[in-house]
């Protein structure tokens, strides 16, 4: 056979055996066979994927996509198989979105899906248009901003999704402004009054961490007062993060969420982290000055700054280390006279010369607290 071989997808649902066969010049069998059931339909968006997986020649056929159009034509409700339909289409034929009935039922979708796990399917979908598809289309299959707007009755993160990609791509203040208001009026309601899956949380977590970075967008939320109230939101404990991390639908997304979050978290925290004498509380310096954790004092473990205040400096004495000849100077607080630490003044070696003008401060002689 010179095709690239018979394609042959099986499963077992409820103990019917569904079995599709294909290749790239028959595809009979998909337009024979009751389009409607909802297993068949399953069947079909898992061999869509796995054919585009595999980059098969079929994919490109055209009696393929004209099936697949009328099976779109012929179902309209949204279910998680013609979700993965849809989605497989994004893929295989993304310059005929708007021939393939996507605007029925991602409009449709967007103002109607209330099931939780579609709707979690639903925003992947969603996320997965934005990215890949020309603006220009995007407006073909997605409904109106004002009729968005109108159906907007409580936070709703595949709403959320549409209208931040319209303020992003059209700059439009007014816009920005209403949606800034609707996040506050729904925002808490919605936290209250929702009973969230793990996945929809995580979820929600991304979407609002991601409005918090676009500076462009004057979010009302802080992250400090938004990352609290999720935390006490989720009653967040060992168990739950544990539970996150080990299921593997949630697994991998809280991960990425927790670096996502972690990154950010730490760049804004950077000039709130305050270390201060230990033993009068003067203020020296904070995160944002810190150069490494991994250092050795009289006391143990110190910590390398590039700028400290609040302090005063011995007279330079030359002192001998593992990593070579150093100048240095004792440094001590300005207020009460603790001895804190050390700068180095010069280095006789190449490779030390970085801590030039740098200052230790040794762990056990300062506090580190939450600044303002
Ligand atoms: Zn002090």
């Amino acid at each position: 056979m010179s095709e690239r071989s018979l394609r042959r997808l099986e499963f077992d649902r409820e103990n019917t055996f569904y079995e599709l066969l294909c290749s790239s010049n028959d595809i009979s069998i998909i337009q024979s066979s009751q389009t409607s059931d909802p297993a068949w339909m399953m069947a079909l968006g898992r061999y869509l994927k796995k054919i585009r997986v595999d980059s098969h020649p079929i994919s490109s056929n055209c009696l393929l996509y004209q099936s697949i159009e009328r099976i779109l034509n012929e179902n309209h409700l949204i279910t998680r198989s013609l979700l993965l339909i849809l989605k497989q289409c994004v893929y295989l034929y993304p310059d005929k979105l708007v021939n393939l009935s996507f605007q029925r039922y991602l409009s449709q979708a967007l103002l109607t899906l209330k099931d939780p796990y579609l709707k979690y399917k639903y925003v992947r979908l969603l996320r997965l248009i934005i990215a890949d598809i020309d603006e220009h289309d995007l407006r073909k299959v997605l409904p109106s901003t004002n009729d968005i707007l109108d159906n907007y009755h409580q936070m709703d993160s595949s709403i959320m999704i549409v209208l931040e990609n319209r303020v992003l791509t059209t700059g439009d203040n007014q816009l920005q402004s209403r949606l800034n208001e609707l996040y506050q009026r729904t925002l808490l309601e919605y936290f209250k009054s929702n009973d969230f899956d793990d996945d929809e949380l995580i979820d929600l977590c991304q979407i609002l961490f991601q409005i918090n970075r676009n500076m462009s967008l004057q979010c009302l939320f802080t992250i400090p007062n938004l990352f609290n109230d999720l935390l006490h939101y989720i009653d967040y404990d060992v168990d739950t993060m544990l539970n996150w991390l080990l299921t593997p639908e949630t697994g991998e997304k809280f991960l990425i969420f927790i670096l996502h979050m972690g990154r950010v978290f730490l760049e804004h925290l950077g000039g709130q982290r305050i270390f201060s004498c230990a033993h009068c509380d003067t203020p020296l310096t904070n995160r944002n000055e810190l150069v490494s954790t991994r250092f050795t004092g009289a006391t143990g473990r110190a910590f390398l700054f590039s700028r400290v205040v609040n302090t005063k400096q011995s007279a330079v004495q030359e002192r001998m280390m593992l990593t070579g000849r150093h100048f240095v100077r004792d440094v001590c607080c300005k207020k009460c006279d603790a001895k804190l630490g050390w700068m180095y003044e010069f280095a006789t070696e190449e490779s030390q010369r970085y801590k030039e003008g740098r200052v230790i401060l040794e762990r056990a002689l300062i506090n580190e607290s939450d600044g303002f």
